[in-house]
């Protein structure tokens, strides 16, 4: 069994203008392909080959980072494309409501993810997570880091602030890029993902940082 890429769920020009069909294609069929790739090659043989993509996650975390860090971006660009939609809209009353309980305003969230890709030197991630008391939280985490390995928690919404992911659209412009993705933001997939306690997304998820606490049936 390999790793696969995930079929998009959307035509390559759907997302214009906010993404153009060229950064989409370049996006999806190179850099994506890239590391779905890169893990077959990296797995082929090991005793990771048979195992899910989440499982690759866990049980290469902080042991095996070449493995850890294309298997996390195979994942983390396959939550993107489900993060966005053709002409997005606004997030239904309940979430809205949600939002305002933790940020203030729908608003202010989008002001405080604006602020945490700002903040992150080089390329990574920008997530949406709902953390382990159930307060939702914005996280910045750099390279090929994921909520779920990393923290122990629920990615809800991400996006991706590697340069690729905007270059070709918007130059050097991170934070207009930020701007226009609200605009094609799936805020139903959002709240599926809040409703999840989602162990279906990872065989353990509030295990954070150490190895010790991988389950036995996971162990290498
Ligand atoms: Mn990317």
């Amino acid at each position: 069994m390999s790793i696969q890429l995930p079929i998009l769920p959307y035509s390559l020009d759907a997302l214009e203008p906010q993404i153009s069909r060229e950064a989409l294609e370049v996006h999806y069929k190179k850099h994506h392909q890239n590391y779905v790739d890169t893990l077959n090659e990296l797995i082929r043989g090991t005793s990771l080959e048979d195992k899910s993509l989440e499982e690759i996650m866990f049980l290469s975390f902080e042991r095996k980072q070449k493995i850890h860090n294309n298997a996390c971006q195979v994942w983390n660009h396959t939550f993107f494309w489900n993060c966005l939609i053709p002409s997005g809209h606004e997030p239904s009353k309940n979430l809205t409501e949600v939002i305002e309980e933790n940020f203030g305003t729908v608003e202010d969230l989008k002001n405080e993810f604006a602020t945490a890709a700002k903040a992150l030197f080089g390329s990574g991630w920008v997530w949406l997570v709902k953390d382990k008391w159930g307060k939702l939280k914005v996280r910045s985490l750099g390279n090929a880091g994921n909520p779920l390995v990393d923290l122990g928690e629920i990615p809800l919404l991400t996006c991706d602030v590697w340069e690729h992911a905007y270059y070709l659209d918007y130059k050097n412009e991170r934070a207009k890029f930020l701007e226009n993705f609200w605009e094609i933001v799936n805020w139903e997939f959002v709240e599926d993902n809040l409703k999840k306690e989602n162990r279906r997304m990872a065989p353990q998820i509030f295990q954070p940082k150490s190895r010790a606490s991988v389950p036995n049936e996971y162990r290498m």
